[in-house]
């Protein structure tokens, strides 16, 4: 039903909208990207693709597994709709000792002090 509509109209009723419910439903690559881009002007929209919508770890593009871990990295971020995008990493990207799963460390991408938070499974 929304897809019959032009992308102005969508991009008007997306703005109202948490990002990660439209990415449920919209597979228009192009208007994802616009989306993440017009409201993140310097930062990669390929990047926040691969890692928000397709799930790959956001510094080496690995598929991300049950176990992954987001970073909450203020300069990093992104902010879409008032909502804040974290990006998320492998568990080979970013280490976590097995029984803590929040580490204060520089951040793998712009090296300001970030917390990483360990996602699993069942917590
Ligand atoms: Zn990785
Ligand atoms: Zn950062």
């Amino acid at each position: 039903m929304l897809n019959k509509l032009s992308n102005d109209l969508k991009m008007i009723i997306y703005s109202y909208l948490n990002f990660k419910f439209i990415c449920e439903f919209e597979k228009d690559r192009d208007l994802l990207e616009f989306i993440i881009n017009i409201q993140n002007p310097s930062k990669s929209k390929e990047t926040l693709f691969n890692n928000f919508i397709l799930n790959k770890c956001y510094k080496c593009f690995e598929p991300l597994k049950e176990n992954y871990i987001i970073s909450l990295c203020y300069y990093c971020q992104y902010n879409i709709n008032e909502d804040k995008v974290y990006s998320s990493f492998c568990t080979k990207c970013v280490e976590l000792n097995k029984t803590r799963t929040v580490k204060v460390s520089n951040c793998k991408i712009c090296d300001s002090l970030t917390v990483y938070i360990g996602i699993e499974p069942y917590s």
